[in-house]
């Protein structure tokens, strides 16, 4: 079996023609403006058509294509907004049977976090319940509970990025509360508790402090963990 991936990101596109068992046999990685939907998802499909060229199948040869979304979707067709992207809501489908050439049913759409939860359901060590956690420019999440993905009834289940986890001393969060797991366990909530302790880096390089073995980066990375 043969899939197409589009992992469609806030500013970076990647592309993948991948076999059943995640083997990833070309890709693309590309910058791609989000302002424009309609450009920008016509650029994820023709970034899709040069991988599938460089595998030497059409993508009428895919079983299927499926597409992440930086933002709350039914999972269907709909996409309800994207913050990252600065997206409105509007049908993927629309976009995407043209731009492809495929028809409706070969194309899958999931919001970008729980599609990490999937695939650490299928290819990771988690298990069948469990919590998953991104830690990037926010915090989102995931839940998998028997083996299947709770979507919510409007699309947000595990969300958790705006959990208050700070009532003491909170921080203020972009979203406009206090005190949020974003605010305080987030990649800029890292690099800011760095730069309180003096050291000068962001998130990125405060995990490779504590590669090293930093005890001031370790105890940051304890404090997000914490919350
Ligand atoms: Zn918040």
């Amino acid at each position: 079996m043969l899939a197409g991936a589009i992992d469609g990101g806030g500013t970076k596109v990647m592309t993948g023609i991948v076999d059943d068992g995640g083997k990833i046999l070309s890709s693309r990685t590309e910058s791609v403006p989000p302002k424009d939907v309609a450009a920008y998802f016509n650029h994820c499909a023709e970034m899709l058509k040069s991988c599938a060229a460089e595998a030497n199948v059409t993508l009428e040869q895919l079983d299927g294509v499926g597409m992440s979304i930086p933002g709350m979707t039914d999972g269907k067709d709909w996409v309800y907004g994207s913050p990252s992207a600065g997206w409105g809501p509007f049908s993927a489908l629309s976009l995407l049977v043209p731009s492809l050439g495929l028809p409706a049913e070969k194309i899958h759409l999931e919001n970008d976090i729980n599609a990490c939860a999937l695939a650490e359901l299928r290819f990771g060590g988690g298990g069948r319940d469990f919590v998953w956690l991104t830690i990037s420019t926010g915090n989102g999440g995931a839940v998998v509970a028997n083996g299947e993905l709770v979507r919510g009834k409007s699309f947000c289940a595990g969300e958790l990025g705006h959990l208050k986890v700070e009532y003491d001393h909170p921080v203020r969060c972009g979203c406009g509360g206090y005190g949020c797991l974003e605010a305080h366990a987030s990649g800029p909530a890292i690099a800011r508790m760095c730069r309180e302790i003096g050291l000068n880096t962001d998130a990125a390089g405060c995990a490779a402090l504590c590669r090293q073995g930093d005890e001031r980066a370790l105890a940051v990375y304890k404090n997000a963990g914490m919350y």
